[in-house]
């Protein structure tokens, strides 16, 4: 029987935390800032935003709400962005991915002021995680560090496997993994006997997208299990990449779908709002 991972009472012990340090911001007259600008009526994109803008009003984060509609082009868009770079008050952007087509992602993401860019996506961003030296984490891989920090697992030495090589999940997730002194191994879709490799795990970090792929038999014993997917399974329910069923028993730790990794995401973002305000701050 694992230990059931609590990403929902982690989330909530960190968001008091950070509403504590917010309010103490508050005193020394800075309110965290953040804007999220939206364009286009997705629906799973609403959900995020209205979710991200309760989180920032549980904590006491100063909001901007930007609803832009889906024909935007992307000069109106990067115009947008100008402006929020150059308000004092606005302290994190975050653009709801995806966009709409007419709109290049990447082109975006590097319009925004890279001590603004709470989601940790721009190249600068990107290559100070890299160098171990970083102002931001992306949120759902910090996410996952700090489940595993709160839960008393240490990182140093151990085997830990990465399934998924995506810019937001895989990839930041291996490198935070690396500056923690773990022997990582970063699989994807063309990797060759994945069981064989994901059974040699201390650590197994799941990010691929597919409901309940992981199946007891690619588990070591008392293996750590991270499910980062968010899927429907055959009836619709929300579900992970790992099959919890099947692999619970086996492991040491595990974390639920839902209540596992998915709360913790949006607290790491306002956690890097309110880093960002402290970081503007420090400037001055
Ligand atoms: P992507 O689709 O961008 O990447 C999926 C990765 O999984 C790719 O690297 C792909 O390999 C790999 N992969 C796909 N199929 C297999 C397979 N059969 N065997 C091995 N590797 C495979 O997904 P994301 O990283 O954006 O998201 C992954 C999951 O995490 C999704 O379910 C998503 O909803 C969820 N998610 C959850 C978040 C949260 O807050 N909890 C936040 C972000 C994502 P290749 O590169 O070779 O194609």
């Amino acid at each position: 029987m694992a230990a059931i991972i609590d990403g929902k009472a982690i989330s909530e012990q960190i968001r008091q935390e950070l509403a504590a340090e917010v309010a103490a911001m508050k005193q020394k007259g800075v309110t965290p800032g953040l804007a999220v600008v939206l364009v286009g009526e997705d629906p799973a994109s609403q959900v995020y935003v209205r979710n991200k803008l309760r989180a920032c009003q549980q904590i006491g984060i100063y909001w901007e709400d930007h609803r832009l509609p889906a024909e935007t082009t992307e000069e109106a868009l990067l115009d947008l962005i100008r402006e929020l770079n150059r308000r004092e008050e606005i302290h994190g952007i975050l653009v709801q991915l995806p966009l709409p087509g007419q709109i290049r992602e990447q082109a975006v993401i590097e319009a925004i002021a890279p001590e603004k860019d709470v989601d940790a996506f721009h190249a600068q961003n990107v290559g100070q995680i890299v160098q171990g030296q970083y102002r931001f984490l992306p949120c759902t891989p910090a996410g996952v560090l700090e489940l595993i920090r709160r839960s008393g697992i240490s990182v140093e030495g151990k085997d830990c496997v990465v399934v998924g090589r995506s810019n937001i999940v895989g990839k930041p997730m291996a490198m935070l993994m690396l500056h923690e002194n773990a022997t990582v191994t970063i699989c994807h879709s063309r990797t060759r006997e994945l069981p064989a490799v994901t059974r040699r795990a201390d650590i197994l970090i799941v990010a691929i997208g597919r409901a309940k792929f992981i199946t007891g038999d690619m588990v070591k014993e008392g293996a750590v299990v991270i499910d980062v997917g968010m899927n429907r399974d055959e009836n619709g329910k929300l579900c992970g990449d790992v099959d919890f069923a099947a692999v619970e028993p086996k492991a040491g730790h595990i974390t639920p779908v839902p209540g596992g990794v998915g709360p913790m995401t949006i607290t790491m973002l306002m956690k890097n709002t309110v880093t960002a305000a402290r970081l503007a701050g420090r400037k001055k």
